[in-house]
């Protein structure tokens, strides 16, 4: 989001994913919920009240630019169910975030929020933009008109909002403040937000962090030895980068990461404080010297133990599955693997950790920072860090014990747990 960049063509490419022509998102996610639900018997007139949307907004957003043009945006924000609480998840800014998607995103915040049993419901925002190629003061634009456009259906005990792929705690200030300008002051109508704003201290490297901890519970129930593993990471962004870093303190080899411009990769294991350092000042990872370079699509298929797709989804399809050689992958990304490709990679016996599950360390962390907002009183980061890994510990055991006892995927186990709680929420309300 740094002014003055041009959009890098390989991010153009990404404007609408190859896998997008077998299935769009919100149909594979339903394919995921339908499997899912037939294991937990949830009764055949439930189906569809908890697969579609609650309410679904979509907004024009205009935005001056700085060349004294006018650019107008389509703006969403969907939210999918709220029987367990308030509607809860974040804003993506992404030329691929149509209503189709950010509706499937939306529902996998359903499921997430109830697996990790935070009174929460589910919710997704978006703008269909290319952020990379307009500058700071543009986006403040575009988030200032999106926010208040959307604004009569947030509320700090309503619908909160968080950061998502292409968004941070610059953008969740300018969104708490546009939203208190018309309300009055209201920290917790975003999570994410700046540590001077009422952000909590862990909750940047919550997503990151929550996937370490969920490899560590996997690595310690399935025997792997971590010290001997390698991982490859597609992605430097803000889970990205925390994953490297924390794996890498711990002493784990992260052997592969990349960003749009593409990956580095050495067999004996990166410098992952030197690539933070240049990634920090926003150089492209193609242009470090002294590593092998290869492509994302390369980097998914490379021989290593450990794969932690951390970008865009939909990146694991068809077209690769077969030739993807990790055993085990930790899906930090939303929806990086599509339906069919799920079925090739169980059926060779890889061990998938379904995003709801692998990075719900984010959606943890806000309830925390929300918490905290709404008490006026903040953790230190030890205490936070603490929660986090219990609750990340306690989730895997869950999914693991589900799917070990039913033979089921672990990914089937975390939706079943996810959709057996929103209906008995939804039951007892007395709504469906
Ligand atoms: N965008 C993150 C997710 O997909 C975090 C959502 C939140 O904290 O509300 O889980």
């Amino acid at each position: 989001m740094a002014e003055d960049q041009t959009v890098p063509e390989a991010r153009k490419e990404q404007v609408v994913p190859e896998a997008r022509k077998e299935q769009g998102p919100f149909e594979a996610v339903n394919q995921f919920f339908d499997e899912a639900a037939d294991l937990v018997h949830l009764k055949d007139e439930f189906y569809d009240v908890l697969k579609t949307s609650y309410r679904e907004i979509a907004v024009q957003v205009p935005v001056r630019t700085d060349d004294g043009g006018l650019r107008v945006f389509k703006g969403y924000r969907v939210q999918h169910n709220g029987a367990r609480g308030p509607y809860k998840g974040g804003i993506r800014y992404h030329p691929s975030a149509d209503l189709d998607e950010v509706r499937a995103l939306a529902s996998l915040m359903t499921w997430k929020t109830a697996l990790m049993d935070l009174p929460f419901g589910g919710a997704k925002g978006g703008i269909e933009c290319d952020p990379t190629g307009m500058s700071a003061r543009e986006i403040e634009s575009m988030t200032r008109r999106f926010t208040l456009s959307i604004s009569h259906v947030l509320g700090e005990r309503r619908d909160i909002p968080a950061p998502d792929v292409n968004t941070n705690a610059q953008v969740m200030a300018w969104m708490m403040d546009a939203y208190s300008s018309r309300y009055g002051y209201t920290p917790a109508i975003v999570t994410g937000k700046p540590l001077d704003l009422g952000g909590a201290p862990g909750r940047e490297a919550a997503t990151g962090r929550g996937c370490v901890y969920v490899l560590e519970a996997a690595a310690k129930r399935w025997d792997v030895n971590l010290g001997e593993a390698t991982v490859a990471i597609q992605g430097f962004g803000n889970v990205g980068s925390w994953a490297a870093r924390e794996l890498h303190e711990r002493g784990i080899k992260v052997v592969a990461v990349s960003d749009v411009s593409g990956a580095v990769y050495n067999a004996k294991g990166l410098d992952i404080t030197a690539l933070l350092g240049w990634a920090g000042s926003y150089r492209p990872l193609h242009d470090v010297e002294g590593c092998d370079k290869i492509t994302n699509e390369e980097l998914l298929e490379l021989d290593c133990d450990v794969l932690i797709p951390a970008a865009l989804g939909e990146v694991i399809n068809r077209g690769n599955a077969d030739a993807i050689r990790a055993g085990i992958i930790i899906e930090a990304a939303n929806h990086p693997t599509t339906p069919d490709a799920d079925k090739v990679l169980s059926d060779k016996g890889v061990r998938i950790v379904a995003d709801i599950l692998a990075n719900a360390g984010g959606v943890t962390g806000s309830y925390f920072e929300w918490a905290m907002n709404i008490q006026q009183f903040r953790w230190k980061e030890t205490q936070f860090n603490t929660e986090l890994q219990d609750a990340m510990v306690k989730a895997f055991d869950a999914c693991a014990s589900f799917s070990e006892k039913r033979g089921v995927s672990l990914r089937q186990a975390a939706f079943a747990i996810g959709i057996e709680r929103v209906a008995r929420a939804a039951r007892l309300r007395g709504y469906v």
